[in-house]
Formats: C-alpha cells, sequence, structure tokens
C-alpha cells in the first residue's frame, strides 16, 4: 500500500493537462511552419457542454452532480471519445482528453473528430441503481449533441459496456427506435464488436513490441511493469506476459505488487476480481518505492494523466515508455527522458487501438454486418503497426521525438481538412 501512494502524492508539474496538451500542439505548429491563427483555433474546443445531473440516492435524498461534453474538433467526421466516471474529472481535464481524442484519430486514419466526457464522481461509491440514474440524466441532457453522426462516447476511467448500453438505450427511446451507432464499447448482445474490450491493451502491446525491436530488446529476455490494472493495464500485463516478457510490477491506485520471477497475470486477474485490487497477490512494493521506476525494460502507464512529470521521471530506468492512460507524461518529463535516452511511445499512437476498433465497431453497426474476431484482429495489429511505422520514420528523418513526430502528422492532416472546408461563413 506503500508505493502508489507515493506515486500519487508525487506533486504534479505545476501545469494542467490542457497546458500539456495545448504545449505539444505548439511544437507540433512550429515543427509544420503553420501560423498563430491555426494554433489558435485548434488550442480551443468547438463545442463544449457542462451539465447539472440531479441524483435521487437509493436512501431517498437528493444531490446534485457535474457533467461535461467537450467535442475538441469535428473537422473529419463526428467526434469520438470517452466517458469519464472519477472524482477528479474537471472541465480543463476533459478539454485536453478531447484534443488528444483529435490526433489520435487523425493519427490512426479514423474518419472522426475528437471529444471526450467526464462526470465528476466516484462511481466506487454509488450503487448499481445510482449509476444507471446518473447515467440517464447525463445522456438525456447530452441526448441533443451527440449521435453516430455527432458525437459517439466510448467507455473510459469508472465507465464500462453497462455504461454504454444504459445510454444507448436512453438515446433510442428518446429517438423513437434502436441506434446502435450511438456509442461502441457496447455488449456483444447490444452489437458491440468482437476484440473491442481488449483492443487498447492489444494495440498497445503491438506497438510496445515493435518499439522493442526497433532498439533491439527481444521479448523473451525483458521485463515489464505496468501501472493501473483497469481495462487497459490489465490486458496490456496479460499481452505482454504471453509475448514472452516478464512482468515483475503492478500497481493500482490501492498499491503496488512486485516479483522479480514474474507476476502470474492470469492468477493476478483472479485476484483482482475476487479482491477488486492487485494489493495482498505477492510482495509489496517497498515503502516509498513506485512502480514507476523499476528497473525494468518496458514500462506501461495505464492509470492516469500527469504521473510522470519533471521528478518522477527522473527516477525512471526503463528503455521504453509505451503509454497506455491518455496524458501520462508531462513536457517536462518528455525533456527529462529523452535527455536519459528513454525511447516514448506516445499516448495518441500506442492506445489507439481502442479507438480503431471502435471505428469498427460504429462500421459493422451502421452495416449491420459483424466481423469476427480473427478479422478485428487483425485490421487493428495492420493499421497500429503502419501508424508505428509512419511515426517512427518520421521522428527520424525529423530528428524529434516519436510525440512530437506523431502529434505534427496528426495535427498536419487536421489542418489539410480544416483547409480544405474553408471557414464558414
Ligand atoms: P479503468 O478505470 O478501467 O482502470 C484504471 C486503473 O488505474 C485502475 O486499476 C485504478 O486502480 C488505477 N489507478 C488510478 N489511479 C492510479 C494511480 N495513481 N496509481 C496507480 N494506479 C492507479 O480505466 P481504463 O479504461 O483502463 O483507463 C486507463 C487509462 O487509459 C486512462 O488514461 C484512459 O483515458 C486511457 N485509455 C483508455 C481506453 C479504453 O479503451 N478504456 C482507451 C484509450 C486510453
Amino acid at each position: 500500500m506503500t508505493s502508489v501512494l507515493s506515486e500519487q502524492q508525487a506533486p504534479r508539474d505545476l501545469a494542467s493537462p490542457l497546458d500539456d496538451a495545448r504545449t505539444q500542439l505548439r511544437e507540433a505548429i512550429d515543427v509544420l511552419g503553420y501560423d498563430e491563427s491555426l494554433y489558435a483555433m485548434l488550442a480551443q474546443p468547438r463545442r463544449e457542454v457542462t451539465v447539472s445531473i440531479p441524483l435521487r440516492r437509493d436512501d431517498g435524498s437528493v444531490e446534485v452532480l457535474t457533467g461535461h461534453r467537450v467535442q475538441h474538433n469535428l473537422s473529419r467526421g463526428p467526434a469520438k471519445g470517452g466517458l469519464r466516471f472519477s472524482p477528479d474529472v474537471d472541465l480543463d481535464e476533459v478539454r485536453a482528453l478531447a484534443m488528444w481524442m483529435t490526433w489520435k484519430c487523425a493519427l490512426l486514419d479514423v474518419p472522426y473528430g475528437g471529444a471526450k466526457g467526464g462526470v465528476r464522481v466516484d462511481p466506487r461509491l454509488y450503487s448499481e441503481a445510482e449509476l444507471e440514474r446518473i447515467t440517464r440524466r447525463y445522456t438525456s441532457e447530452l441526448t441533443p449533441v451527440i449521435g453516430p453522426e455527432i458525437d459517439i462516447p466510448a467507455p473510459d476511467i469508472g465507465t464500462d459496456e453497462q455504461t454504454m448500453a444504459w445510454i444507448m438505450d436512453t438515446y433510442s427511446v428518446s429517438r423513437g427506435h434502436t441506434v446502435l451507432g450511438v456509442v461502441t464499447g457496447k455488449p456483444m448482445s447490444l452489437g458491440g464488436s468482437l476484440g473491442r474490450a481488449s483492443a487498447t491493451s492489444r494495440g498497445v502491446v503491438h506497438v510496445a513490441l515493435a518499439a522493442m525491436e526497433s532498439i533491439g530488446l527481444q521479448a523473451s529476455s525483458s521485463t515489464a511493469a505496468v501501472q493501473g490494472f483497469g481495462k487497459v493495464g490489465r490486458g496490456a500485463a496479460r499481452f505482454l506476459s504471453e509475448a514472452g516478457l516478464r512482468v515483475v510490477g503492478v500497481s493500482d491506485q490501492y498499491g503496488g505488487i512486485v516479483a522479480p520471477e514474474g507476476i502470474d497475470i492470469p492468477a493476478l486477474e483472479e485476484h483482482v476480481d475476487e479482491t477488486g485490487s492487485v494489493v495482498g497477490f505477492c510482495s509489496p512494493l517497498d515503502e516509498g518505492d513506485s512502480v514507476l521506476a523499476l528497473d525494468v525494460d518496458v514500462l506501461v502507464p495505464a492509470a492516469v494523466e500527469g504521473v510522470l512529470n519533471a521528478s518522477t521521471a527522473r527516477l525512471v530506468k526503463a528503455k521504453v515508455i509505451v503509454e497506455g492512460a491518455n496524458g501520462p507524461t508531462t513536457p517536462d518529463a518528455d525533456r527529462v527522458l529523452a535527455s536519459q535516452g528513454c525511447l516514448v511511445v506516445p499516448d495518441i499512437l500506442a492506445n489507439a487501438g481502442g479507438v480503431v476498433v471502435s471505428y469498427f465497431e460504429w462500421v459493422q453497426a451502421n452495416q449491420a454486418y459483424w466481423w469476427s474476431s480473427e478479422e478485428v484482429d487483425d485490421r487493428l495489429r495492420e493499421r497500429m503497426l503502419s501508424a508505428w511505422t509512419n511515426v517512427r520514420t518520421h521522428s527520424e528523418s525529423h530528428g524529434i521525438t516519436l510525440r512530437a513526430a506523431a502529434t505534427s502528422l496528426a495535427v498536419k492532416k487536421v489542418a489539410e481538412a480544416h483547409q480544405a472546408r474553408g471557414l464558414y461563413p
């Protein structure tokens, strides 16, 4: 129960995720030689909605929660992005996450803009029936601005396929007919796609193995650590271990565990299903240690943003960081990691597998024609590796980091769409 507390308590750089996202945009605009007006247009979200969510609790009392939906960019297609239930949600965080979604969709050539939603709530403190009421009220407030051709939510921290089913049902009832394409990450019984639940983690591991190969690391002789054991981290740990890596450290919000001989990930998954945490499965991390600082080859931060800041980055020993989470590394940390020779595979590439298979799910729902899991996995792998090759080639040919290369490739695509459409009126 020690290391993650120290991670949580590590001072974040003073900048917010939105400052970080804008710094990355500024660097990409400079690399591309675009003018200030484009920066000004892309630094601001296109549309944002904040709603009150009055909730009748199971004991009869009423409390009022706050929710947001931010659509950062709609130039390349409908907005797309997850919905987060977390006590840390604030509007600037949602704005940053929406901007990163725009770049991710452009980089992976998925015909969407970027969006994100959030409700400031700790889902662990509410019953299933209360979560259903929160989700349905949030959806009904947002009904005018979401839809298969407008903005398509998906799961993120604190939400899952059941949340998506409630959104889809609430939206469909208001429209008077079933609208499968309004969300992705749905249960299979409601038009979900095979392979969606594991897509983000699979994508993380496809690019992790490619990045390792690029610096001469063999899976069978490499070690890994994963921060966060939720939808992304748990699959990433499983697929890394299936690929032959020894996963020697894992953490969640309750604490961290280590096993130098390698953690049995399927057994850990059973433990987490029974107890709700990785804690207690094997030895805890030493007091004051962080999973981020373990002596491993590959580190996958798959929890929340801003965990690698200027001070925590100095403790990193990994040779490769593959960002399962959105925004885990601040710009100051990026500079520290680059000076340490650590290869950082940025979030908008590394964790894009989720939005790629969300896109496949939307395509399948719109065509009412379902693909096999092999088809989904093959197409995902192909898209991830082709994006990896583009980003790496651009990074090498311009002498810039993988993040600067990924962001500038993405910003260029969005800028071209803007320029082709022109300004109206
Ligand atoms: P989740 O709620 O399923 O899991 C989050 C995990 O992080 C939990 O295990 C939690 O205990 C842990 N955690 C929270 N704070 C922590 C801390 N300070 N230290 C260590 N662990 C901590 O969420 P998720 O869907 O797995 O999302 C994780 C990250 O991946 C987020 O940044 C999210 O935006 C990003 N992401 C998710 C998807 C997706 O498809 N779910 C896609 C792309 C990116």
